[in-house]
């Protein structure tokens, strides 16, 4: 007789996202956090609050000094300049989540994606899923950022220029999805969560030692 075991306990999963600003990125990091049992993970920056914006939910807001301390004290699991202002993530709350069972998603730009592939910790490399969100065209990239009204005209310009450099590394990512409607973008990214979610390398018979 074979034992099939009744209950499966797994491990988490590091879910990574990178777009070029204004593909929506962010409002699709929101829903999926509301609604497919993610874990909040906190981001550190040095960038000023915007109106609305909470210490400690939408991000710790720290000052330079506090933030190199933080580096220097090996605080993170990765960190990147993204437009003139540093962004880390907090190493501790990740580790703790994915051994835990629970998953976790990550917004974070192309540098900070290359850090994590580049980590040797082997629980690391196995919670890891990274995906890219691809704009459809450069037209529309541009035709979202101004249709969002919250960039200047040089502002713009600016986050132009940078999706010139991140999307060459798109081919870095397991997964690239070409982003539509955000009804598409969602359910392609669940169907993504849910395969990786019932890898068998992530499960353990909850009675195996
Ligand atoms: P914003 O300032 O508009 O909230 O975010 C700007 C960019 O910073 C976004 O594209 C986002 O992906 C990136 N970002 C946010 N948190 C982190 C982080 O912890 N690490 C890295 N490397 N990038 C981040």
């Amino acid at each position: 007789m074979v034992d099939i075991p009744n209950t499966l306990q797994r491990t988490g999963v590091i879910f990574v996202l990178s777009a070029p600003s204004g593909t929506g990125k962010s409002t699709l990091c929101h829903s999926l956090r509301q609604s497919s049992d993610f874990s909040f993970i906190v981001s550190h920056t040095t960038r000023t609050p915007r109106p609305g914006e909470e210490d400690g939910v939408d991000y710790c807001f720290v000052s330079r000094e506090e933030f190199e301390s933080r580096i220097a004290a090996g605080a993170f699991l990765e960190y990147a300049n993204v437009h003139g202002n540093l962004y880390g993530t907090p190493k501790s709350d990740v580790l703790q989540h994915i051994a835990a069972g629970n998953d976790v998603m990550l917004d974070i730009d192309v540098e900070g994606a290359r850090q994590i592939r580049a980590l040797e910790d082997q629980e690391i490399r196995s919670a890891l899923v990274d995906i890219f969100i691809m704009p459809p065209s450069l037209e529309e990239l541009e035709r979202r950022l101004r249709k969002r009204g919250t960039e200047s005209e040089e502002q713009i310009a600016t986050r132009m220029q940078s999706a010139g450099k991140e999307i060459p590394f798109w081919h870095h990512y397991k997964y690239t999805i070409i982003s539509e409607s955000m009804e598409e973008d969602l359910l392609k990214m669940r169907s993504i969560i849910r395969a990786e979610r019932y890898q068998t390398c992530r499960l353990r018979a909850s009675n195996e030692e």
